[in-house]
């Protein structure tokens, strides 16, 4: 009799540079099974935007597996056991995931399929290390980025080369009555259509991924470590909702960028493999502080005097604060799914320093909001920005978004794009329009306050009003940052 092999697929959505699928693919006749499991999340279930992008890879996935995959809804702890049992699989594979939630709940899964005598594979595909990997010399985790990456990833074994999706898969014959779905009655299909311009822009497909991944090595990676500043400028990647779903591995993203790129330290390519590496370093501050999401790294910021003002926060979801630069990033991300890094620091200082609202209300949104959204990468990047995680910016370092839109968006393409009714300002304005003579905003058609809103806070003194806010905290203050570094 044909042995049964069960590959669960979470978040590595492809069959390309897939270790667990590989595995269950020699071991028997493959059961590909997806559970969309929204309960054992809580806080933390599939976004809005990436709900609409998991119906897409469903939809590619099913197709590279001609109509094979099994959808499920429900608890992954009943389902995966159940389905073990109903098909007496002899193995049950899965690429490892480092969300607390997850190896809380896998943990309890494996020991279950153990109990039933199913073995259980379980193999790293999402990391390019695995986070207990990398330690400092006396054994404990990493709270800086450079020794890390330099002494900590670069000194380990390199990331393994990609291995080839499996050929001439055999198939498990499906049972009708075994619980599965169809793929529309999972509901990530959003129901208002504000998903339209994402259409356009993105093609979710595994092959999407990889056609992403070519033209970026073959016209973004060189001038990458300049390039990647300046929003307007096609020399980031975008591949963050690839990855974060899993269509592409790192693994292939780091061999296929090191076949092209120039070798030498601090270039184009050394660049961008650290960006990559800021990825495991979120991974490796989450698998070793599973708080990570809900509190400040830096315990003294527990006690921090976040500011309630709910009608702030709705104008900079909104777009709508009067701050150009800020509500072209946050249009940005409503409108696409993503929003440029350099965009994403100055919006998160914005709403952590200039208004003072609770990091934690721009990770929720950001979860809800970007195709990319990632448990690690989003709270360490906002505890970052907050100057209250590790290796922080630190907590004075605050984007002034006048001086970040005329040093990065110079010619103003950028925020004219997606602030257009303020694109005929001439330049000198477009980042502070509250500066423009009358006679200037009339010829421009700007009315502020009308047709632009005029600015939530004034960016000078809520800055200050921050600065108070954190030395209450028992910051040193600037100066003597300053004067102690000399
Ligand atoms: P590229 O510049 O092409 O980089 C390639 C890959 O390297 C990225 O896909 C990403 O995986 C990784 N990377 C690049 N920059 C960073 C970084 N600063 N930190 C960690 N990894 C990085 N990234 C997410 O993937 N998911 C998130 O939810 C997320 N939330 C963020 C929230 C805030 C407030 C900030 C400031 C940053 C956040 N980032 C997040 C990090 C970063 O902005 C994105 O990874 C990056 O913009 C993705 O675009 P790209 O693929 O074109 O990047």
């Amino acid at each position: 009799m044909t042995e049964i092999a069960i590959h669960w697929f979470r978040q590595d959505l492809r069959l390309g540079d897939n270790p667990a699928l590989t595995k269950a693919v020699e071991a028997g006749a493959l059961l590909p099974i997806f559970i969309l499991d929204d309960e054992a999340a809580g806080d933390h279930s599939v976004g809005g935007a990436r709900r609409w992008w998991l119906h897409k890879s469903l939809e590619d996935l099913n197709r590279q597996l001609h109509g094979h995959l099994r959808l499920y809804r429900g608890k992954a702890e009943e389902i995966v056991p159940r389905l073990a049992a109903l098909y007496g699989a002899k193995c049950v594979s899965w690429t490892r995931c480092y969300e607390p939630w997850r190896i809380k709940r896998d943990k309890a899964i494996a020991e279950q399929l153990k109990s039933m005598g199913c073995e259980n594979l379980r193999l790293n595909g999402s990391l390019l290390w695995e986070p207990w990997t990398i330690s400092k010399a006396d054994k404990t985790p990493y709270r800086v980025f450079t020794p890390f990456f330099r002494k900590g990833c670069l000194q380990a074994p390199p990331p393994p080369e990609p291995i080839a999706a499996p050929e001439g898969i055999d198939y498990c014959a499906a049972k009708a009555d075994d619980g599965a779905v169809a793929l529309d009655t999972l509901g990530l299909m959003p129901s208002i259509p504000w998903h339209k311009e994402m259409d356009s822009l993105w093609d979710v497909s595994e092959a999407g991924a990889l056609d992403v991944l070519e033209t970026f090595l073959s016209g973004g990676l060189k001038g990458y470590k300049e390039g990647r500043n300046f929003p307007a400028k096609r020399h980031v990647s975008r591949l963050s909702p690839y990855l974060a779903n899993g269509q592409i591995s790192p693994n292939q993203i780091w061999h296929a960028a090191s076949d092209v790129g120039d070798d030498a330290p601090s270039n184009d390519l050394d660049h961008f493999r650290s960006e990559l590496a800021w990825r495991e370093f979120s991974y490796h501050l989450l698998f070793h502080n599973p708080d990570l999401p809900h509190q400040p790294l830096q315990e003294k910021y527990k006690a921090f005097d976040w500011v309630d003002a709910p009608g702030w926060l709705t104008a900079w979801q909104q777009g709508q604060t009067g701050i150009p630069i800020v509500d072209a990033g946050m249009r940005e991300l409503w409108r696409t799914g993503y929003m440029h890094n350099r965009v994403r620091m100055i919006v998160g200082s914005f709403l952590v320093k200039n208004l003072r609202l609770d990091w934690r209300l721009g990770e929720a949104w950001f979860w809800d909001c970007l195709l990319d959204a990632d448990l690690a990468n989003n709270s360490a990047s906002w505890q970052w920005i907050s100057g209250c995680g590790a290796d922080a910016a630190p907590y004075f370092r605050v984007f002034n978004p006048v001086l970040q839109g005329e040093k990065f968006d110079k010619a103003g393409d950028y925020t004219r794009h997606y602030v257009p009714e303020l694109a005929d300002l001439p330049d000198k304005f477009l980042f502070k329009p509250w500066d423009a003579p009358l006679l200037v905003l009339k010829e421009a058609g700007v009315s502020l306050g009308k047709t632009y809103p005029m600015p939530i806070v004034d960016l000078k003194q809520s800055r200050e009003a921050a600065l108070l806010a954190f030395q209450a905290l028992g910051e040193t203050s600037p100066e003597e940052v300053l004067s102690s570094q000399r």
